[in-house]
C-alpha cells in the first residue's frame, strides 16, 4: 500500500464528522457525551472526536488527527476514549474508511439483551449489513474493549458491545453512518413484531439471491444468516 496515498479531504471530512454528529444526536443515536466517530483519512492517519463532548454542535478544528500506532498528532488534543476501539477496526480491516458508535436505543437494549441480528428477517438488511453480532462485554476504554471486537471486524460490517452500544463500519462515513441507521431501523422491525406476530422468515433460496446481489454491490463482508 501506498504509504501517502491519500483517501478523504481532512478539511472535508472533519467536516462531515461534525454534520455526522449532529445527525447522531439529533436522532437520539446518542446523548450527553456519548459515542465517537472517526475517519481514515490516508494510510497512516485518521481524524476523531475527541473526549468529553457532545456529537451535536462539535466544530471541525475540534478533533483530533492520530496515527494508526495510536500516537496523537493535534498538539494539546484529547481523543475519544474509545479511540483504542476505532484503531483495532483500521488495523485488522484495511477496507474501512469510517467507523462510527453510539447508543442507539433499540440496537442498545438488544446489546444489552445480547441478542444477536442473525434471522433471515428483512430483505435489505440481509444485502447491506448481513449478521450483527454481540461482541462479549469490555469495560469501555480499555484493551479489553478491542480484544472482544476482534473476532468480527473482517467479517461483519456491524457488531453489538455488549450492556453498551453499537459500532458500525465502512468505505466511508456515509456507509458507516447508514449502517448505523439500519441496525437501529433493524432493531425497531424486530420489536414491533413482538407486538404483531411471528415473522415469515425468508427461505435459503432467496437469503441466496440476496447475497448474490450483496456481493455485486462489492460488499464481500457481512455473515450470512441462518435458515431454519
Ligand atoms: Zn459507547
Amino acid at each position: 500500500m501506498n504509504k501517502t496515498e491519500t483517501y478523504f479531504n481532512e478539511e472535508q471530512m472533519r467536516k462531515e464528522i461534525c454534520s455526522v454528529g449532529q445527525k447522531l444526536y439529533d436522532k437520539e443515536y446518542v446523548v450527553a457525551n456519548d459515542g465517537n466517530i472517526s475517519v481514515k483519512i490516508n494510510a497512516q492517519q485518521i481524524i476523531l472526536t475527541p473526549t468529553g463532548v457532545s456529537k451535536g454542535g462539535m466544530t471541525p478544528e475540534s478533533l483530533v488527527k492520530m496515527d494508526l500506532d495510536g500516537r496523537v498528532l493535534t498538539k494539546g488534543a484529547h481523543p475519544s476514549s474509545e479511540a483504542r476501539m476505532h484503531l483495532q477496526v483500521y488495523r485488522l480491516n484495511p477496507e474501512v474508511k469510517a467507523v462510527v458508535h453510539a447508543h442507539p436505543p433499540l440496537a442498545t437494549t438488544f446489546a444489552v439483551a445480547r441478542i444477536p441480528l442473525d434471522r433471515p428477517l428483512l430483505a435489505e438488511a440481509i444485502v447491506n449489513l448481513g449478521v450483527v453480532p454481540v461482541a462479549n462485554y469490555a469495560l469501555t476504554g480499555t484493551e479489553e474493549v478491542p480484544k472482544a471486537i476482534t473476532p468480527f471486524v473482517k467479517d461483519y460490517n456491524a457488531v453489538l458491545l455488549a450492556n453498551h452500544g453499537l459500532l458500525t463500519w465502512g468505505k466511508d462515513l456515509t456507509q458507516a453512518f447508514f449502517r448505523m441507521e439500519s441496525v437501529e431501523h433493524y432493531c425497531k422491525i424486530i420489536y414491533y413484531l413482538k407486538q404483531i406476530g411471528p415473522p415469515v422468515e425468508l427461505d435459503s433460496e432467496e437469503v441466496e439471491e440476496l447475497i448474490d446481489i450483496r456481493k455485486k454491490l462489492g460488499i464481500n463482508a457481512g455473515g450470512i444468516p441462518s435458515v431454519r
